[in-house]
């Protein structure tokens, strides 16, 4: 070990292939340092993020540290007082949302260009007990409102398997940053499948927590009802281990459960068998849904049927309308949760002619276009008179859609669909026409709405004009509190299954 670290010569490491335990295994064995590892990921962001010398330009970092190597030297120093875990060392992204304490988070926002928060959110005060590597902050769509990293005010994140489509969003740089070996690990927030769908485009497992697993504590708020912060990773073995680290009863999240409060019930299939899948078919016939998604899906379904499960049909006669209620009740909660950006507590401050010019003009000059329309949208449906005819009508919907699943689960174990219903798409072509951004999130709402656990694990390639091979994903959801059941499954899925922690 001692002879390593003084050695000149970097061990090459096949960042392509790492994951968690490995990493940990190697450094534990002094294979490399927690600073070499941190290098490694360093050179490979600094020669994929930025389009000069001729890089891709890849945008998933709106900032890479320059303590990097300072946080590796105190995790080399765990290893060696042996104090390390099995997070000890490793590079995260973090999404520009979550606050990491004095280092700038702008939610990828103008209003936030120069804001350095004040505290730690819960997730990251655990993370800095494990000792992980901050790489740096992943570019996002502004205050996470987007499918495709195309409303950041600071550029667009590119798909690191191909370079003229979008990474997705809203979490689209802590993916890309995976992706293109930046980080071996990310974190990002998910309020309508900002975790799973740019996992999903980007060949990555992505997992969004049952609603209260994770604490929302310096996240900044979207949706306070729908939010959950979680882990993008190559394997589902990682998504496990990062959720273990950060999940947890926590007094600043009254919506936070403990790790004990669920022990969900299976479905009638019996003890000792495996987890039954049920399959929505009703609710994947439409015309929106790209023909080699169906094709990959129901060569998923194949695939676990040869593993052994059962797989049933099931009804949930109301999720089609899931979108249109998480496109009332989601702009709801934004209205509010933005009213805080006034110019006078924190961020961009606009001189205006009076007081009240201060505010308009700096709400006008800090907010990009669709979070300008969300609040707008918002404002509408909580209005005297509209309130009853869209607010508490979408949330009575909810309720019943949540039912819904409830009874499904009565029979079934986990509910799967594809993740997005199409592969990665081009930069540029949905910025015109919102609706059609909208219904990028037709699968991936239903589980916030629900407040159900939800992963997306890789399921393939579609090969589209041009020769790109674009990654397709496969989305499971499980009861309440059961994200054990999608890490059994998905292990299996992705021929993980003897992998240990
Ligand atoms: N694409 C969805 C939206 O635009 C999801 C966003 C999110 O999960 N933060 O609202």
């Amino acid at each position: 070990m001692e002879r390593r670290l003084k050695s000149t010569k970097m061990p090459k490491i096949d960042l392509k292939n790492l994951t968690i335990t490995k990493a940990h295994a190697a450094m534990n064995a002094g294979d490399f340092s927690a600073v070499e590892l941190a290098q490694a990921y360093l050179d490979s962001a600094a020669a994929k993020n930025s389009g000069a010398n001729g890089g891709p330009g890849i945008n998933a970092y709106l900032e890479i540290y320059d303590d990097v190597i300072e946080q590796a030297k105190e995790a080399d120093a765990r290893f060696k007082a042996k104090k390390a875990t099995l997070l000890t060392g490793i590079p995260f992204a973090i999404k520009d949302n979550i606050l990491i304490k004095s280092r700038v988070a702008s939610a990828a926002s103008k209003m936030l260009e120069k804001y350095h928060a004040v505290y730690d959110a819960t997730v990251i005060e655990k993370l800095k007990k494990e000792g992980v590597v901050f790489i740096g902050r992943a570019n996002m769509d502004e205050f996470a409102m987007g499918g495709s990293t195309e409303n950041s005010a600071f550029g667009v994140t590119k798909n690191p398997h191909d370079t003229t489509r979008v990474a997705g969003g809203s979490s689209g740089g802590s993916a890309a940053a995976v992706a293109m070996d930046g980080a071996l690990v990310a974190l990002g927030s998910d309020t309508g499948g900002s975790i799973r769908q740019p996992a999903s485009f980007c060949g990555l497992v992505g997992l969004k927590p049952t609603y209260g697993a994770v604490s929302r504590n310096g996240v900044m708020a979207m949706g306070s009802s729908l939010d959950q912060i979680g882990p993008f990773a190559k394997t589902v073995t990682d998504a496990e281990i990062i959720f273990n680290a950060i999940r947890g009863l926590d007094p600043l999240d009254s919506t936070t459960i403990s790790d004990k409060t669920y022990s969900p019930k299976k479905s009638d299939a019996g003890a000792g068998t495996k987890p039954v899948i049920g399959v929505p078919r009703h609710f994947l016939g439409g015309d929106g849904i790209d023909k080699t998604v169906l094709e990959n899906f129901n060569e998923s379904l194949e695939k676990l049927k040869k593993l052994g499960y059962e797989i049933r049909d099931i009804e949930l006669p109301n999720i089609g309308y899931s979108l249109a209620v998480y496109y009332i009740v989601m702009p709801a909660e934004v209205s509010s949760n933005l009213s805080r950006f006034d110019g006078v507590k924190y961020g961009l401050h606009v001189d205006g002619k009076t007081g009240i010019d201060d505010y308009f003009e700096t709400r006008a000059a800090g907010f990009g276009r669709e979070v300008r329309r969300r609040i707008l949208l918002g404002t509408y449906v909580l209005s005297s008179g509209y309130y009853d005819a869209y607010y508490n009508r979408a949330n009575a919907v909810r309720r019943i859609i949540t039912e819904d699943f409830n009874k499904a689960f009565e029979k079934v174990d986990i509910i799967v669909t594809p993740t997005t219903p199409a592969p990665a798409f081009k930069i540029g072509e949905k910025t015109a026409d919102p609706v059609a951004m909208y219904l990028e999130d037709i699968f991936t709402v239903t589980a916030n709405l629900t407040g159900m656990p939800a992963m997306t694990v890789p399921s393939g390639f579609s090969e589209v004009a041009g020769g790109a091979k674009l990654p397709l994903g496969f989305q499971m959801t499980a009861r309440h509190g059961d994200e054990a059941t999608l890490f059994e499954v998905g292990k299996d899925f992705m021929d993980e299954s003897n992998s240990t922690i």
